[in-house]
C-alpha cells in the first residue's frame, strides 16, 4: 500500500493539517485529512477503467471548517442523536449540546469531526489518534480514541476503530462519507440500486428520534432486502418517508451474532458499473439519502449538491440507544475496548444492473 503524507492547510486557530494517500496496486487512491479523519476523496474505476472520486467532498481546508453535513467525517463521540441532548449513566445525568433542534447530533457543536487527529506510525495503514478530554461535548471520561484507515490490493478500505476510557462513558463512532457510485458532483444518486440486509428498521419521531418500535421492513419503501433503485420508493407519502424527506433510517442489520464481520450493503450504480460492499461488526446502519443538500454547497469538482446527490451508509449502534434500555448497549467501561470494523469494499459489475 502507498502512503504519502504531506501538508493540507492550517486551521482558523493556527493548526498544521495533514493529508495522507493511500494506493493500492489496483488504481485505487483515498485521501484522508488529519482535521476530523475525513475521507476527501475516493478514486475507484468503473468497468471500463476510467477512474473517478465517488465520495462528496471540499478541495480546501477553509470548505471543511465552515460548516457542512459530515461530509467523509468520523461522526462522535456519539455519531447519529441522542433525544433532548440528555442521557442517564450509573444514576447520573448529562448533558450535550443542542445541535439539532432539542436533540443532540454526531457529538455536538464541535465532535470529532472538528478535531485536529494525530498520526501514528502503523504498518496497517494509517493510524489517527484523539484524545477527547473527560468531559469534552458534555461526554464524560478520558476518551483515547485510534482509527485505522487501510486499503488492500482488492479495493476494499477497511477503517478500524478502537477507544478507551478512564469513567464509564457512552460512545458510537462511524465514518459519515457521502456515496455517489457515478461521481461527485454528477447528480442524484437516485438510480443506484441498493440491497440492505435488514429485515426490520426503527420508525422514528418528528424529530428524528427512534419511537423504539422495531418495525418489519416487508411491504414498506423500507424493504431493500432484495436490490432496488434507490428512487423507487422515494416520493412514497408512507409516514416515515416524510418524516424523513426520504430515508434517514436506522436498518437492524439480519446477523447471526454480535461481533462478526457482515455484509451490511450493497450499492451498486448501473452505467460505470462500480459496486460498493458495506461490511461491518456494528449492529445497524443508517441509511440516509441526501434528503437535506439544498444546493448550497459546493464540492471538490466545483458543482452544487442538491438533494440525493449522495448518500450515507453509516454503520453504527442505534440512535438514542442510552436512552432505550432494549437497544444494544453503548456503554463503554474502563478496562474494556471498544471495538468496531467497517469495509467499504469496491469493485465492478460487467453487465447494466
Ligand atoms: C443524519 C441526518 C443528517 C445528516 C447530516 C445523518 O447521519 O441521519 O439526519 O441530516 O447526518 O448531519
Amino acid at each position: 500500500m502507498g502512503f504519502i503524507k504531506r501538508p493540507y492547510g492550517i486551521t482558523s486557530d493556527g493548526v498544521q493539517v495533514d493529508e495522507v494517500t493511500l494506493t493500492n496496486a489496483s488504481s485505487m487512491e483515498v485521501k484522508i485529512i488529519t482535521y476530523g479523519g475525513i475521507v476527501t476523496s475516493i478514486r475507484t474505476p468503473d468497468r471500463n477503467g476510467e477512474i473517478a472520486n465517488v465520495v462528496l467532498g471540499f478541495s480546501s481546508l477553509q470548505d471543511y471548517e465552515n460548516p457542512h453535513p459530515y461530509f467523509g467525517a468520523v461522526a462522535g463521540r456519539y455519531a447519529n442523536r441522542i433525544a433532548k441532548a440528555k442521557f442517564i449513566l450509573d444514576g447520573k445525568t448529562y448533558t450535550l449540546a443542542q445541535n439539532n433542534g432539542e436533540n443532540s447530533l454526531h457529538g455536538g457543536t464541535k465532535g470529532l469531526d472538528r478535531r485536529v487527529w494525530t498520526v501514528e506510525e502503523s504498518t496497517a495503514g494509517l493510524a489517527l489518534t484523539y484524545l477527547s478530554p473527560d468531559g469534552e461535548e458534555g461526554f464524560p471520561g478520558n476518551l483515547v480514541i485510534k482509527v485505522v484507515y487501510s486499503l488492500n490490493d482488492e479495493n476494499a478500505l477497511q477503517i478500524d476503530y478502537t477507544a478507551t476510557t478512564d469513567t464509564p462513558t457512552i460512545i458510537n463512532l462511524t465514518n459519515h462519507s457521502y456515496f455517489n457510485l457515478a461521481g461527485e458532483g454528477s447528480g442524484s444518486i437516485e438510480n443506484h440500486h441498493l440491497m440492505l440486509n435488514a429485515d426490520t428498521y426503527l420508525p422514528v419521531d418528528a424529530s428524528l428520534i427512534p419511537t423504539g418500535e422495531i418495525a418489519p421492513v416487508m411491504g414498506t419503501p423500507f424493504d431493500f432486502l432484495i436490490a432496488k433503485a434507490v428512487g423507487a420508493e422515494i416520493r412514497s407519502s408512507h409516514p416515515q418517508m416524510v418524516i424523513g424527506h426520504g430515508y434517514d433510517h436506522n436498518f437492524i442489520l439480519n446477523r447471526a451474532d454480535n461481533q462478526s464481520l457482515v455484509l451490511a450493503a450493497q450499492l451498486s450504480e448501473p452505467k460505470s458499473g462500480r459496486v460498493l460492499d458495506v461490511l461491518t461488526t456494528e449492529p445497524g446502519i443508517q441509511f440516509y439519502s441526501g434528503d437535506f443538500l439544498t444546493g448550497e454547497l459546493i464540492g471538490s469538482s466545483r458543482n452544487i449538491y442538491r438533494q440525493s446527490d449522495g448518500l450515507c451508509l453509516e454503520t453504527q449502534h442505534f440512535p438514542d440507544s442510552p436512552n432505550q434500555p432494549h437497544f444494544p448497549s453503548t456503554e463503554l467501561r474502563p478496562g474494556n475496548i471498544y471495538q468496531s470494523t467497517t469495509i467499504f469494499k469496491f469493485s465492478v459489475s460487467q453487465t447494466e444492473a
